[in-house]
């Protein structure tokens, strides 16, 4: 709904409370004269024509009662100005109906959930936690909601063991595939998360639990896998960390080029060359891509020699044109290449290497976002696994 039609909605709103003020005024015959009510309607108006928005408020919350009729008028006046960024105005909409006796406790818990909207948005997040924890102890219809905050305010704040502990209280069901696809994914990129810090504090006992625990959520999490890779390769373990690295190619070849420096140093450390050779051949032949044409080249030309490995990219190239590939193939010809060949070729990298540092790597397949660096989270939409390698002439 447009701000416009929310004004409308509003106005209408208060043209109701005015009128029911007035009847029930006529009835029980109450201390505030309808005279009251209208006045601040038409100050409110005043204030609003005049781009006074701060004693336009004012004015409406003195002009509307609270009550059943009027509570969604006010919660539509309160999250139009959260919506437009007048965080504190909408603070003080939301705290105003909390402090009106003359709502039922299902009314006052939505109240309380808009307020904790406002206050996260404001960045009071101690504040917010504490309003969205009373919701998920007090009220069954906006726990899942209350919940599903907590957990975006401990994920900012790198709180993971709480992030946890929350997406495990909610219900699987009602969960809505925003940020992750399902809660086991989101959990396991959370756990993910710990054993990226642990890594980096070299603390691989914890390392160790927590992919087992990610794992445990989600057995397909490609994350958990090359992390685990990771730390078993720190370890001197290459044989595990080759089992680990055996496993995405199944839970998600979209991140198999993440693993590929991973692969080829197990391989080599077990002395198993041929191996690897015979099993990026598979890898490309079930899943093709860019980065795997050139790995096998480059592996090519360690074991045999420059033009192996320029047939192999040239033999790829006819199948799948790639900017990257192409560029490749341009550098392994130049050291052999004389005169004015040399010049053109030279010439032709400069043109390529140009057009691909100008192309990023990676893609949200939900918003769009792109860069040149993998994010699990995506800085975009801040939704997981959704920033994947992008494909096609210009990329993977
Ligand atoms: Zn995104």
């Amino acid at each position: 709904m447009g701000d416009i039609a929310i004004f409308l909605l509003l106005l209408a709103g208060v043209a109701i409370g005015f009128l029911a003020g007035r009847f029930s005024r006529t009835r029980s015959s109450k201390q505030t004269h309808p005279k009251d009510y209208a006045l601040n309607y038409y100050k409110g108006l005043s204030y609003l024509f005049n781009e006074q928005p701060d004693g336009a408020i004012d004015a409406f919350i003195g002009a509307l009662e609270v009550n059943s009729d009027t509570l969604e008028t006010h919660l539509a006046l309160g999250n139009m100005l959260r919506r437009r960024g007048e965080v504190t105005k909408a603070i003080k909409v939301h705290q105003n109906l909390l402090a009106r006796p003359g709502l039922n406790v299902r009314q006052q818990h939505e109240s309380q959930l808009e307020l904790a909207r406002d206050y996260v948005k404001s960045g009071l997040l101690d504040r917010a936690e504490a309003l969205l924890l009373e919701l998920v102890k007090l009220s069954p219809s906006y726990k899942q909601q209350a919940l599903d905050h907590l957990v975006e305010i401990y994920q900012d704040e790198n709180e993971w063991d709480k992030a946890i502990a929350a997406a495990s209280t909610m219900d699987e069901k009602l969960f809505r595939p925003r940020s992750a696809a399902t809660l086991a994914e989101l959990k396991a990129h959370f756990a993910c998360e710990q054993a990226e810090e642990d890594l980096i504090l070299k603390s691989w006992g914890k390392a160790r639990s927590h992919l087992q625990e990610a794992l445990k959520f989600d057995r397909e999490s490609a994350r958990a896998s090359l992390l685990f890779a990771q730390l078993e390769l720190g370890q001197g373990r290459y044989r595990e960390a080759q089992a680990h690295l055996h496993r995405v190619p199944q839970q998600d070849p979209d991140y198999i080029l993440l693993g590929l420096d991973m692969l080829c140093e197990c391989y080599d450390k077990l002395g198993d060359v041929r191996g690897l050779h015979k099993y990026l051949l598979v890898l490309l032949n079930q899943h093709p891509g860019n980065s795997l044409v050139l790995k096998v080249a480059e592996r090519l030309r360690w074991t045999n020699d420059d033009y192996t490995a320029a047939d192999f990219i040239a033999a790829h190239l006819k199948e799948r044109p790639s900017i990257r590939t192409l560029n490749r193939l341009v550098e392994l010809h130049l050291p052999y290449s004389e005169g004015r060949a040399r010049e053109n070729l030279q010439l032709l990298k400069q043109l390529v290497d140009r057009v691909v540092e100008e192309k990023p790597s990676f893609c949200c397949n939900k918003c769009g976002f792109t860069g040149n660096t993998m994010h699990w989270l995506c800085p975009g939409c801040k939704a997981w696994g959704t920033v994947k390698p992008i494909r096609g002439v210009a990329g993977e």
